[in-house]
């Protein structure tokens, strides 16, 4: 009943790959025939980043046939307007995401920053690119982050470069606010978060006074995570800004898992994945139930998560596209979702990451992690693609 009401159908596999042709479908079920089986991926992953480092014979253009393709919208911002263009076809707008991280020298740090100030204004113009995306670990060395989060005293050439980095961040923000585009500032491992965070609600301060530009991002894989958002957004309230979340269940579960059994120290993340599932939903729940003064994205590929979200812009009569309203997946992933909420006339879009080969290397190896299946099952993605394809009578 509901469903009908909201005229959404996540397993609408029609809706969901009508871009494709048969010929774009079967190299995608190809693909993630591939990743879904585990040591195959586990062998990519450990293997793929040295390769493509070190310019082994034939890795770069393996990757390049293969992966990349599918989850990278092109080594540049020109060559990202072909993807651009096919999503607006379907009413599904773009995240600019230029897939610098983990960067350790200065000039590779003006380098992201100048990449990122080239997007904005890319995307200023163009209606269908209103955000960019930046992780700030593509802007400054992660001992300066790491320190600071633990509540350490920086030596001076510490302080100088967090000072660049405010300076680099501030030019970032400023031109944001002076093309009207959004800025979605991602969430990274735990131990730099601290640092990051605070520098984020202080852009946030700085330039969401009269319309979010500026986004931060709220992992609720971490058990304090949704009191966070409660937290940051009675501060927004009380300081007269908007406050702009991008909702995420978390990239890094195994990395934060290790490394606090290594060093004997709670782990930050959630004992299992239904208490994930709750406070990301409940999340969801006081975005929009805040919705006039907070702007949210929901950045997720769980069907249930979006549905509520659906669900509740309607229970509530908001109007469906409202712009603190939003929905993001990934570029090359969970079409079924993205397809689907364009379709019915919400706000979605995709993030579609760009840039050389080598430097999306980690992504890429995220990517494929999260569509391998551990337990034997065949993982969402390639479970849909193979309807669609069963429904097309393709064999
Ligand atoms: C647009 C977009 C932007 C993103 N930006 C960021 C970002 O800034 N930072 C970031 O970290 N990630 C980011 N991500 C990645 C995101 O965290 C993963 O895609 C997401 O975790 C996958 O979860 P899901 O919501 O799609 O749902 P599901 O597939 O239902 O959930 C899988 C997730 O649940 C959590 N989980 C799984 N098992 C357990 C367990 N045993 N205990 C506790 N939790 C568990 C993990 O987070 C896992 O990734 C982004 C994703 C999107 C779509």
């Amino acid at each position: 009943m509901q469903e009908i009401e909201l005229n959404l159908d996540f397993s609408n596999t029609a809706i969901a790959f009508e871009d494709k042709s048969n010929e774009e479908l079967k190299k995608m079920a190809t693909l993630f025939g591939l990743m879904n089986k585990e040591w195959l991926v586990n062998i990519g992953a450990k293997l793929g980043l040295p390769a493509v480092k070190y310019n082994l014979p034939f890795s770069q253009s393996i990757v390049k046939k293969t992966i990349y393709p599918q989850f990278v919208g092109g080594r540049t911002l020109l060559e990202c307007q072909n993807a651009i263009d096919r999503l607006k076809a379907y009413n599904i707008l773009t995240v600019l995401d230029y897939g610098a991280e983990g960067k350790e020298v200065e000039s590779d740090f003006n380098n992201t920053m100048n990449e990122i100030v080239r997007a904005i204004e890319f995307a200023g113009p163009n209606t269908s690119v209103p955000v960019v995306s930046t992780k700030i670990t593509g802007l400054t060395k992660n001992i300066i982050l790491e320190k600071l989060s633990a509540g350490k005293t920086l030596n001076s050439e510490e302080e100088y470069e967090y000072d660049s980095l405010l300076k680099r961040l501030d030019v970032i923000c400023n031109k944001a606010k002076e093309r009207s585009v959004s800025l979605f500032i991602d969430a990274e491992e735990s131990w730099t978060q601290k640092a990051i965070d605070d520098l984020v609600e202080k852009m946030m301060e700085r330039y969401n006074v009269s319309e979010p530009i500026i986004y931060t991002t709220a992992q609720l894989y971490r058990h304090d995570r949704l009191q966070y958002l409660k937290d940051i957004h009675q501060r927004s309230s009380k300081k007269g800004y908007i406050l702009g979340v991008k909702l995420v269940r978390g990239a890094y579960l195994e990395k934060e898992n290790k490394r606090a059994r290594k060093n004997n120290y709670p782990s930050p993340i959630h004992k299992s994945k239904t208490a994930t599932d709750h406070d990301y939903n409940e999340a969801v729940r006081y975005c929009v139930k805040h919705f006039e003064e907070i702007a949210s994205c929901n950045a997720s590929h769980n069907g249930l998560s979006n549905q509520l979200q659906a669900e509740l812009i309607h229970k509530m009569g908001i109007q469906k596209n409202h712009k603190h309203l939003n929905f993001c997946q990934l570029y090359g992933m969970s079409d079924h979702l993205t397809f689907n909420l364009a379709k019915a006339g919400y706000n979605v879009a995709k993030y579609v990451p760009y840039g050389p080969i080598k430097d999306v290397i980690p992504y890429l190896i995220r990517r494929s992690q999260e569509n391998t299946s551990v337990t034997g099952d065949m993982s969402r993605e390639y479970k849909m693609i193979l309807d669609e394809m069963e429904r097309r009578r393709m064999s």
